[in-house]
């Protein structure tokens, strides 16, 4: 375990859909900030985005359950079980190198604190004037 400034302590929390098919852990801070964005796909599913370098995530289990879906640049690849139809994670337009995990799928227990910023997802290119997203720490 190691301390983050803004997050609490950093450990490794897990999480997964709906059905349980599909399980996966996220190393990130016990205080989460995660973002809501506005976007077509993320505000008809309430998505809260976790956002994390791929060596902070690893599926355990479902890998064979997801079913991906995407549109528009096709950047982005929107991953849902294929049993329950939850998308726990996917791998975001903004970050095509790392994962989104949805910050509503993380199990109960590790998340002390959940802080939500807006994102204007809406208006991709002017959120993102580089073609894509930095990682926080
Ligand atoms: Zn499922």
């Amino acid at each position: 375990m190691s301390r983050n400034e803004m997050g609490g302590q950093v450990i490794t929390h897990t999480g997964g859909c709906h059905c349980g098919r599909v399980r996966f852990e996220v190393v990130a801070p016990t205080k989460l900030q995660v973002s809501e964005c506005n976007c077509s796909i993320c505000s008809k599913a309430g998505y809260l985005h976790l956002i994390v370098p791929a060596d902070r995530f690893r599926l355990l289990a479902g890998s064979d359950r997801l079913t991906s879906y995407s549109f528009n640049t096709h950047t982005a690849k929107h991953l849902f079980c294929s049993t329950c139809g939850i998308k726990s994670f996917y791998v975001p337009r903004s970050h095509p190198d790392g994962f989104s995990v949805n910050a509503r799928c993380l199990d109960p227990g590790t998340v002390e604190e959940l802080s939500i910023r807006q994102s204007n997802g809406r208006e991709w290119e002017m959120l993102y004037p580089a073609g894509r997203g930095e990682y926080t720490p």
